[in-house]
Parts: structure tokens; sequence; C-alpha cells
């Protein structure tokens, strides 16, 4: 069992630290929110009055920060940075979701202090990490994703080495652009039906077992009372929000440009989750977009 330190218990980071908890390892807890770390310490966690103090003698270090300026700044800032309190040795895994070149810059500067990084962003949403099922895409070393691998069984079910420093982070913004033309054009279609007299339900099951299957359709429909247990049905509560989203096409977005890249379809769908986002539905699911297309 290791020692790990865990910066960051929002929605995603407290269900991930208790499963670590859960399965054995000594883990010390930071957020600045008390409550946050309250919802973990119940579970058995350590914790200190700053990150500083929780990184001694940790093995790893995990963080789930909402941008790339926290990392950037939780790592790297002078003095209070935790590049200065982290033991040699150790690694890093920042699990947070931001652009692959602060991933890359925060991996640098570790490994010139002789610590090991992983971007290790994750896929699976809040029900993933209650229920330690997470898939994470990993960017560093070999011997840093061996090294990791152990710790994030512990989170996740499915583990990919995705490349070097900033893969993971690249593997991250394609599978969520694609995600969200996905349920942009799911979203459409099923309007269409239902402007046409369809029944949603015999819509989708009808689509689902034909050549428009895809995942926002038949697991996660967007149109309230298709399914049960699914954020449409709730009101589109919980679930994946409509402003992480927008974040997240807006990092695809810079790396399409860095790369002179073609996504015709994911800045359309930055747009419309933008303007989604902007209409006062940021705090919502992703899949309330279907209501953009009401008649
Ligand atoms: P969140 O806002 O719920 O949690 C972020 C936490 O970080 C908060 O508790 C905040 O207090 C803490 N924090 C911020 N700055 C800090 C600092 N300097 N020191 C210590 N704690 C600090 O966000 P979340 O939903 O948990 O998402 C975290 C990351 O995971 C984001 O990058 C997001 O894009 C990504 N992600 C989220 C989901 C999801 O469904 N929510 C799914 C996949 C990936």
């Amino acid at each position: 069992m290791a020692n790990i330190a865990f910066i960051g218990l929002g929605n995603m980071g407290g269900p991930m630290a208790i499963n670590l908890v859960k399965s054995g390892h000594e883990v010390c807890v930071f957020d600045l929110s008390e409550a946050a770390v309250a919802q973990v310490t119940e579970h058995g966690a350590n914790t200190k009055d700053n990150a500083q103090d929780c990184v001694k003698g940790a093995q790893f270090i995990v963080s789930m920060l909402p941008a790339g300026k926290h990392v950037e700044s939780v790592y790297l800032t002078a003095e209070t940075g935790l590049i200065n309190h982290i033991e040699q040795g150790s690694v890093v895994i920042d699990s947070s979701t931001i652009d692959a070149a602060t991933s890359q810059k925060v991996a640098k500067a570790l490994a010139e202090q002789k610590i090991g990084f992983v971007d290790a962003p994750v896929s699976g949403g809040v029900g993933g990490a209650i229920a330690g099922t997470l898939s994470f895409m990993v960017g560093g070393s070999k011997i840093e994703f061996e090294q990791v691998e152990p710790i994030l069984n512990t989170m996740g079910k499915n583990i990919f080495h995705a490349g070097e420093h900033g893969a993971g982070q690249i593997a991250k913004v394609c599978n969520n652009m694609l995600l969200s033309v996905l349920m942009v054009g799911t979203s459409e279609a099923l309007q269409l039906g239902l402007a046409n007299g369809l029944d949603p339900k015999v819509l989708s099951n009808i689509m689902s077992k034909s050549s428009g299957s895809n995942w926002t359709l038949d697991v996660y429909n967007p149109c309230p009372d298709v399914m049960d247990n699914v954020p449409s049905s709730n009101s589109y509560q919980g679930g994946f929000m409509v402003d992480l989203m927008a974040k997240d096409l807006g990092l695809a977005m810079d790396t399409a440009v860095s790369s002179q890249s073609s996504t015709p379809m994911g800045a359309l769908a930055r747009s419309l989750y933008a303007m989604h986002a902007g209409s006062g539905n940021g705090n919502k699911d992703f899949s309330s977009i279907f209501n953009l297309f009401n008649k």
C-alpha cells in the first residue's frame, strides 16, 4: 500500500480519493473547501492545514483541479508550489482536464527536480468516479505509466497509455469533441422525429438498432423520459455540466489551431455549447443541448 496525497476534492476528486482510502492506501487530502475535505476524511483519509504539508512523505500525488491555471499554480508557484515540497522519486498524477502544453510544462519542471509526472485525465463522469470505473488516458514515459497503473486501477477500470507527456490530454479532448458532436446530432435527430409525430422511445429504439446507434442515444438519451436514471429524466441535474463541456471544446479548438487541424463539426459544437451556456444552462448536464432544438 502507498502513501498518497490528493489535492482537489470536488465532484470527481472526492469520490476518487474515497476509493483510494477504501482500497487500503494511506491518503492525505487537501482542498480549499473545508466541506469537501470533511466528506473524504469521514471515510478515513487524513488531512493537513495546507497542501504543502500533505505531500510530505507521499509517494504519489494525485490532483483533480478545474483548469490549467489551477494546476500550474498548485505545482509551480514560487515557494508555495508543491514542486518545492514533493520528495524526489515521487510521481505526480494530474487527472484534471487541462491543455497539453501546461501538462508538458509541469512535467518538465518536475523532472528537473527528479519528480515523475503523468497527465491522466478521465472519462466516465461522477458516476464512474463513485463506482471506481473511470477510464484513464495517461501521458508519460513507459516507466511512469507502470508506476501509476496500480494506483489508477483502484479508481478506474480501463487504464490506457496514450503516449508521452500531454498525450493523455490530447486523447481526452478528441474523445470529448466527438462526444459533443454525437450529443448534438442525436438531439436534433430526436427533435426532428418528435416534430413529425414520432414517439421518442420508438424512434430511439429504431435508431439504436440501426446505423445511427451511438453512446448518447443508447446509454445517455437526451430526450426526457426515454430512459430512467439519466440526467434528461431528472431535469438535466447531475452528470457532466455544460460549462465543463464548453471548457473541453475550447481546449479542443486550441489544440486544432496549434496543429492546423480542420475540425468543422467540433467548431460548430463549441459554438452551440457556448451559446447554450450563455443562455443560463451552464450548470445543467450537457445532454440539455436537446432543448436548443425545441420547436
Ligand atoms: P469541481 O469544481 O467539482 O472540483 C474542483 C475542486 O478543486 C474544488 O473542490 C475546488 O475547491 C478545488 N480547488 C481549486 N483550486 C484549488 C487549490 N488551489 N487547492 C486545492 N483545491 C483546489 O470539478 P470536478 O467536476 O471535480 O472536475 C475536476 C476536473 O475533472 C476538471 O478538470 C473537469 O474538467 C474534469 N472532469 C470532470 C468530469 C465531471 O463529470 N465532473 C468528468 C471528467 C473530467
